[in-house]
């Protein structure tokens, strides 16, 4: 059971807003061009993995931090308005964190992530270590400052307490980080630049393999989930979505299997919605997709 009124998820990850333009083709240095559109989506890997488990059917409370300008107020809203608890989340004078994004015709793009607010996020408060502590499961990415990580990993190890890693962006994880990890959710890019004998630590690890499906790997053994074969119009957020319903399922106490499967389904729901923080589907939909899928 969690502690008092302490939510069965906390997310300790990135709030970002994405700043899309669209062009015919990438600038180059020193060019000045006409774009074709441009839409701001709330986005950041541990925002979107909190809606996503938010719409999954859990509670969930965001440790994050958005800037006091108007993106920080949209960001936070847009958190709140998907059922995700915000009365951790840090207000903090200055920027929130952007990401710039241009996407030329041929869905090539350039990226230019800005940190801002997110990088604040250097220690945990003693309020954010009790959601943490009295949580279920504690879910956290790489873009926040590493150590933030770790001190969120070894607080949940410390109560015995799970801690689910998306490493993303990938990087070298210290042995620290490792030990206190119990789940990995990562796509096969992410398992070859950390190498076979990183992952090999970690108890429970779900590989992520785009269209076929998930991989899963744990103590009572290894399985592949296949995908359900949907119309994909866009892939961006469908790994957020895989993880927020995935990592759902794991705190009703449903097997390795069920989780993944309720993973796939979220993440090829996702992948038929264009845009990644608004893509994550509600859980009458993944039960609907599962049950079509791999229903017995
Ligand atoms: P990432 O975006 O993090 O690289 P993946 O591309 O592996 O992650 O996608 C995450 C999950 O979303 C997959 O495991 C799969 O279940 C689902 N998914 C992604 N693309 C498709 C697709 N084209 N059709 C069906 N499911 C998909």
């Amino acid at each position: 059971m969690t502690g008092d009124d302490a939510a069965a998820i906390t997310v300790v990850g990135s709030i970002n807003m994405d700043l899309v333009v669209g062009v015919a083709a990438l600038p180059v240095p020193g060019q000045t061009l006409l774009g074709r559109t441009f839409t701001t989506i709330c986005g950041g890997k541990g925002s979107n993995q909190a809606i996503a488990a938010a719409r999954a059917g859990a509670t969930v409370a965001m440790v994050g931090a958005v800037g006091d300008d108007a993106f920080g107020a949209v960001l936070a809203d847009n958190l709140a308005e998907n059922g995700v608890d915000v009365g951790l989340l840090r207000r903090v004078p200055g920027a929130s964190g952007i990401a710039a994004i241009a996407v030329d015709d041929a869905a090539e793009n350039t990226i230019v992530v800005v940190p801002g607010a997110n990088g604040v996020m250097l220690e945990l408060s003693e309020a954010e270590v009790h959601a943490i502590t009295n949580s279920l499961l504690t879910i956290a990415q790489l873009e926040l400052p590493i150590e933030t990580v770790t001190a969120a990993a070894t607080a949940a190890a410390a109560a015995g307490r799970s801690f689910l890693l998306n490493p993303s962006p990938v990087r070298s994880l210290s042995d620290a980080l490792l030990a206190a990890t119990t789940i990995l959710v990562l796509n096969e890019g992410e398992a070859a630049a950390l190498g076979h004998a990183a992952v090999a630590r970690v108890p429970h690890v779900v590989t992520t393999l785009g269209a076929a499906g998930a991989r899963y790997r744990g103590p009572a053994g290894s399985f592949t989930v296949a995908a359900p074969k949907v119309a994909a119009v866009d892939t961006t957020g469908a790994g957020d979505a895989f993880t927020g319903a995935f990592a759902v399922a794991w705190v009703q106490g449903r097997s390795p299997r069920e989780a993944v499967q309720r993973g796939c389904a979220a993440g090829a729901l996702a992948a038929t919605v264009r845009g990644a923080g608004v893509s994550a589907p509600r859980r009458a939909a993944i039960d609907a997709l599962v049950d079509a899928t791999y229903g017995a």
